[in-house]
């Protein structure tokens, strides 16, 4: 596709690309990729990472599941140049591998009008690196965000981070122009962040903003307002999955966070993080899943199956963990067991739940082809951990 002008700004993003690698934007993390890769980023970040800046435009669009369905959405920066030094972070001052290129709120906000009229991208991850203070560089993110919404009266998704230490005002006028905002307050504790970020704060830098954003929503009863976001740097500093689950549930529940992303460590050549090893991207996976059960299904952090380390299985999911210690000698009627019961049964979810507590009020549940009809994609799944009036099912039985 042919742009016709601003080659400037279209250029200085193509070589931006990768640089949001590590930072999910949509509801389906582990499935989000850069158009043009074979892999998820979860598997990207297996190999130590010597590349941060993509050579080709198809390398800064990721397809990303939306609230609206899933998109191509270009995930860019105002500036890689920062002066802070995060020590996992290829853009940290000082590193002299990082290419640094800065665009203008007009310039980025025009090319992704390009971009966007031209049907390569439908929704902007927009990030940056601090300069001049996170003040002023919310600033121009802002400006950015207002110039696509008011000149190029783009309606469509964007999704726009928050600096550490950035102003109330600021906060609440991110929540007004974007559909999600993101906080990241990388450590699960202050101690976490420290190791990870010297020159962070999280109580005053990161977690205060995150509060604004309730006291914001609070305040401003049926304005839409975008929902906030965080996200964790996992595995870099000996930090727990009971660490980061605690952590989650509380922002889950006091702070009505519409996600927590989870972003397995990978190391970064010439950066003091560089000789750590990477994350094991299953335990990326695992946290997703135990933060959906905290999240959608009514679990607390007590009932999560952490061994003595802190941490949860790799092998299965946290769901079936926690059944096979405590369902299987002991498993539940689905006749009669109540919601937050059959949310605790591994293949039974939410919408499959209601189904079963609607029908089993017109009719007897006695076998899996039953629970199979109601939505329970798996019954097979389920079987050892329930009674169907007062039997354990008949696992060989056919389905249909
Ligand atoms: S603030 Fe930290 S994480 Fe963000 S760009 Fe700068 S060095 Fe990287």
């Amino acid at each position: 596709m042919y742009i016709s002008s601003t080659p400037d700004a279209i250029t200085k993003m193509t070589q931006m690309g990768d640089v949001t690698l590590y930072e999910p934007a949509g509801e389906q993390p582990h499935s989000e990729r850069p158009a043009t890769s074979t892999t998820t980023s979860r598997q990207h970040r297996r190999e130590p990472q010597t590349r941060y800046q993509s050579q080709s435009l198809a390398e800064c669009i990721s397809n990303v599941a939306t609230p609206s369905g899933a998109k191509p959405i270009l995930k860019t920066m105002l500036t890689t140049a920062c002066e802070r030094n995060c020590n996992y972070c290829p853009f940290r001052a000082g590193r002299g591998q990082t290419k640094r290129f800065t665009l203008t709120p007009d310039e980025l906000a025009k090319g992704f009008d390009q971009l966007q009229r031209a049907r390569l991208v439908d929704g902007l991850f927009l990030s940056s690196g601090i300069i001049k203070g996170s003040i002023a560089t919310q600033d121009k993110l802002i400006d950015t965000i207002e110039i696509i919404r008011q000149r190029y009266r783009y309606r469509g998704f964007i999704h726009l981070k928050i600096m550490p230490g950035a102003q109330y005002d600021q906060v609440k006028r991110a929540m007004k122009l974007a559909d999600r905002i993101s906080v990241n307050l990388e450590g699960a504790t202050h101690q976490r962040l420290e190791q990870l970020a010297p020159k962070k704060n999280w109580t005053t830098e990161l977690l205060q903003m995150l509060l604004w954003t309730e006291q914001i929503r609070q305040e401003n009863p049926g304005q839409k307002l975008a929902r906030a976001v965080t996200q964790f740097v996992v595995g870099a500093v000996g930090d727990t999955d009971l660490e980061l689950l605690s952590t989650s549930e509380r922002l889950f529940n006091q702070l009505h966070l519409a996600r927590v992303y989870f972003s397995g460590f990978g190391p970064v050549m010439h950066t003091p993080f560089e000789n750590l090893p990477a994350t094991d991207p299953q335990r990326e996976f695992r946290l997703y899943q135990a933060s959906f059960l905290l999240r959608d299904y009514g679990w607390n952090i007590e009932e999560m199956p952490f061994a003595q380390s802190g941490n949860m299985r790799l092998d299965i999911d946290p769901k079936k963990a926690w059944a096979e210690e405590t369902l299987l000698h002991h498993p539940i009627e689905v006749m009669t067991a109540d919601r937050q019961q059959l949310l605790r049964v591994p293949g039974i979810g939410p919408v499959s739940a209601d189904a079963i507590i609607s029908a089993r009020r017109q009719t007897t549940l006695r076998d899996l082809a039953a629970l199979r009809r109601l939505g329970v994609r798996a019954p097979e799944q389920s079987a050892p951990y329930i009674l169907l009036d007062g039997h354990a099912p008949d696992r060989q039985m056919k389905l249909f």
